[in-house]
């Protein structure tokens, strides 16, 4: 047989694939536990599930499916728009926001192009950029005395940028750091990017934040022309599974966007979720309040047993377990909790938990202290 990766295009040998949070139902299957007992806080899913809105929407839908979806997204894309104060030309539909970031690298990386972005940050970066043949310029974070530690140093991200590089990556807030950059940071880093430059500004947990600093990035669109923002509705909106995410940018660059996009990314139930959703602020608003009692709790908790975290604005927490954390990963699938392992970023004495409901933060914390007392 031949070997087939002597036939794979050179970037994709040196891939690693992106590794997910486990899936309950595999957790559930090598242990032989019981599904509903499992506790998922690995993907910074929405404990609350989705808006009853988003469902009622897919369950009148579900009819419709043997067509094909409105490729163009229109209902979406004007609600959209409609609701960020900016115009649908400037709006582009992924599968995702994931599938945004790649149709960025698809359209603005390359072999012999580079991307910056930070250490720690988001996997999708280094992930999209390799694909396309183009090189990681990654930038330190910083290590606590200018700026959050672990967080983006945007100073030093500016200083990673080369000739060739034509796109940097900002997480705001980073996952899995949960640390994010101040409007004045973001704005005078903009300002100093050569404007060739595309900067992606990654608002994944957008709608989580409640700090006065954060920056309102949709809002410099016309003052940036380079400027890329994402978010999603897998994350607040509880519309994982779904796959659907969108950047704003200049009409330009969406042109550009929807050139690469596939006709139909975006399936026909998570349009019409998607729409249904952005018109549920009281399930919005409910999911931000267990939030914000969540990062309490496991905040809390953590400062009670004495572990170093990382304040986070995001719906996760990461934690310093003050030792390798794959043993204590391990031993939480044995209590029937899954976090996330964060080495690959790094981080390999972290866990990154997501913030669950009250009952489900409670079970996390009780089998973290019996794992830590147990090793
Ligand atoms: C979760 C996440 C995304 C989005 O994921 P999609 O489900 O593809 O929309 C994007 N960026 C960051 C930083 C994330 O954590």
């Amino acid at each position: 047989m031949v070997n087939f990766q002597m036939i794979a295009v050179q970037p994709v040998l040196g891939l690693t694939p992106y590794q997910p949070g486990k899936p309950i139902e595999e957790l559930a299957r090598e242990l032989g536990l019981d599904p509903a007992k499992i506790v998922k806080l690995a993907s910074n899913e929405n404990p609350l599930g989705p808006s009853p809105r988003a469902l009622a929407a897919m369950d009148a839908a579900l009819g419709e499916t043997a067509r094909y979806p409105d490729g163009s997204g229109f209902a979406l894309k004007g609600e959209l728009a409609r609701r960020l104060g900016t115009a649908p030309e400037r709006i582009t539909l992924g599968n995702g926001s994931n599938d945004v970031l790649d149709l960025v690298a698809r359209v603005f990386l390359g072999p012999g192009r580079s991307a910056v972005f930070s250490e720690h940050a988001f996997a999708v970066y280094p992930i999209a950029t390799q694909a396309v043949g183009a090189e990681a310029r990654v930038a330190p974070a910083h290590d606590g005395r200018r700026g959050p530690r672990y967080g983006h140093d945007l100073g030093a991200m500016l200083d990673r940028v080369a000739d060739d590089t034509t796109v940097v990556f900002v997480a705001n807030p980073n996952n899995p750091t949960g640390t994010y950059v101040t409007a004045k940071e973001l704005e005078d880093f903009l300002v100093a990017l050569p404007e060739w430059v595309i900067a992606v500004v990654d608002e994944a947990y957008f709608e989580y934040v409640e700090r006065d600093d954060y920056p309102d990035a949709v809002a410099w669109l016309d003052r940036f022309p380079n400027l890329i923002v994402t978010r999603t509705f897998s994350k607040a909106y509880g519309l994982a599974g779904l796959r659907v995410g969108y950047a704003v940018s200049h009409p330009q660059v969406a042109e550009l966007l929807n050139r690469v996009r596939q006709p139909f990314n975006v399936n026909h139930l998570a349009l019409a979720a998607a729409v249904a959703a952005l018109d549920d602020g009281e399930h919005l608003e409910r999911t931000r309040r267990l939030n914000r009692e969540g990062l309490r709790q496991l905040e809390a908790a953590f400062q009670r047993l004495g572990l170093d975290y990382i304040p986070s604005i995001g719906n996760f927490v990461t934690v310093d377990v003050g030792r390798e954390a794959r043993p204590v990963f391990d031993a939480l699938l044995r209590e029937g909790v899954i976090v996330r392992p964060v080495a690959n970023y790094g981080l390999p004495n972290h866990l990154r938990v997501s913030v669950g409901t009250k009952a489900e933060n409670d079970a996390f914390i009780a089998a973290l202290e019996r794992v830590l007392g147990g090793l």
